[in-house]
């Protein structure tokens, strides 16, 4: 793709998008980047469509010049998937943000993409409805962006990720066609599953312009604990011994000594020095047992090493636990800017065996542990303050990746490959497999030019 047709882009674009159209340095500047740490880079243009015609009109004219699209939810993404090269346009779905119906009786609802997570699980709760996926980004996320990396979060221990809760797309391919894809009933299955290919393939396949998302009756009681242990041992340990008595947490989160350290100050909980560890528990289901089986889930954490345990009593005992945990990302980025994070899964049952040998692994360089325990999905972090130390640690982050592999587990549980990790995919997949994803990418878009760049390994020309 060359500057001149990206020129010539805009100006046949110039009309029909007006003040849709920016590019000015802080349009630019502001759709550059992403969460991911990775360095941004301003795209040539942005634009905000308003309906899936625009989209299907801008993907026609890219096309025929061969303009590389970069589609946006809300950038915070932490994989740089979003990020574009000098001479792509940043296709930004935000304007984009209408639910269009909400069907409880069907149990499903029916969005744009650039409807933000939280607003979504605020109008199936208006209904007496659950929307489970949590991202910790929810109050800015989008449906979109948590669509195209199949976006995880706390609840997916008992919940599942994104892409449970999608029932069907309309999708725009490179070139302008339009498809509608999937279902809008409990069971569908004509022809292949395509609705699920779309689901985390970041933007590389197609736009996601509407969606048919499955929403659930809203459970009728919903607790919280905090968990306190000497260290991270005992506390995965424990949460074996909880799994094992038959409890399905919806939330099981744990934080290691670096973790809690670092949100101690901003914490509205007092976390002891001694303390090594913590787990942050949630259990839902009926009003009359829900709260019970959380004593007892409490009683077995103590009996396998817990220092404390805390009930949340009220509403805003329960939101400082989930602050402290969701702060410690933030924190952490704070006080070591170029730390890198991976977010490893594993079988959930060898989750304590990859605690104790991660850190065994790091046992000589600054390491963070935490993350969603209930489904076996660890954000792993060395801790950087420089860009030379980041450099000098990607020896390590590579053994770490590899110690996962070779346990059975993912180098990415939620966050997805992007530009992030496409260099490290071979770790984990073979080159036979990437290069029959690569032949599907050439199908669904034979002119190259959704998100180029992403995902795939050895193919950068990425500025
Ligand atoms: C504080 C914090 C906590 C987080 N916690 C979690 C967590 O618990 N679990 C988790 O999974 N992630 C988490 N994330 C990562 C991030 O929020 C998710 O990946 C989220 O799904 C990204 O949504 P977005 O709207 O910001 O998408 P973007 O970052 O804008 O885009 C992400 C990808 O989706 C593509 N995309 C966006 N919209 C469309 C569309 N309409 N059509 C096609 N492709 C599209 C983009 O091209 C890109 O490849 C967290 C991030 C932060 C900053």
């Amino acid at each position: 793709m060359t500057r001149p047709a990206v020129e010539t882009l805009l100006s046949r674009l110039a009309h029909k998008f007006g003040e849709r159209l920016r590019t000015d340095p802080e349009a630019l500047e502001g759709v550059a980047g992403d969460e991911s740490g990775l360095p941004g880079c301003s795209p040539a243009a942005v634009i905000w469509p308003r309906s899936s015609e625009d989209v299907a009109h801008i993907a026609r004219e890219a096309a025929e010049l061969g303009v590389g699209l970069v589609p946006r939810g809300s950038g915070t993404g932490k994989a740089g998937a979003c990020i574009p090269r000098p001479a792509d346009v940043v296709v930004d779905f935000s304007r984009m943000n209408q639910i269009l119906e909400m069907r409880p009786k069907d149990m499903y609802a029916v969005v744009q993409p650039g409807v933000i997570t939280g607003d979504f699980h605020a109008a199936a709760a208006d209904i007496g409805f659950f929307y489970p996926p949590d991202p910790g980004s929810w109050e800015s996320c989008s449906l979109g962006g948590n669509i195209s990396t199949n976006a995880g979060g706390t609840r997916a221990a008992k919940y599942g990720s994104t892409q449970r809760y999608v029932w069907g797309l309309e999708v725009v391919l490179a070139g302008g066609e339009v498809l509608r894809m999937g279902k809008r009933s409990i069971k569908g299955v004509a022809g292949y599953d395509l609705t699920s290919l779309l689901v985390g393939s970041e933007g590389t396949l197609g736009f996601v312009t509407e969606a048919t998302m499955h929403i659930i009756v809203a459970p009728a009681a919903v607790e919280t604990a905090w968990l306190s242990f000497p260290n991270m041992q005992v506390a995965s340990r424990a949460a074996e011994k909880i799994f094992s008595a038959g409890f399905v947490p919806r939330v099981m989160e744990i934080i290691d000594k670096e973790g809690l350290d670092a949100v101690r100050s901003v914490s509205d909980l007092v976390i002891e020095d001694g303390v090594g560890a913590a787990l942050l528990v949630e259990l839902d289901g009926p009003q009359e047992t829900t709260f019970d089986g959380l004593i007892r889930l409490c009683e077995i954490a103590v009996n396998a090493g817990a220092s404390d345990s805390a009930l949340a009593r009220k509403e805003k005992d329960r939101e400082a636990m989930r602050r402290t945990r969701r702060l410690v990302s933030t924190r952490l980025k704070e006080q070591f800017p170029f730390k890198n994070a991976d977010d490893i899964a594993v079988p959930r049952s060898r989750m304590a065996e990859l605690l104790d040998r991660a850190r065994e692994l790091c046992r000589d360089a600054r390491f963070c542990a935490y993350g969603h325990l209930g489904d076996g999905n660890l954000h792993v972090n060395l801790l950087c303050k420089t860009a030379q130390e980041l450099e000098a640690a990607q020896p390590l982050r590579r053994k770490i990746l590899e110690l996962t592999v070779s346990m059975g587990g993912t180098i990415t549980g939620e966050h997805g490959i992007g530009l992030a990790k496409r260099d490290v995919l071979d770790i984990e997949q073979s080159q036979e497999l990437i290069a029959l994803q690569r032949r599907i990418k050439a199908t669904l878009d034979p002119y190259g030019i959704m998100n180029p760049g992403k995902v795939f390994p050895n193919n950068s020309n990425h500025g």
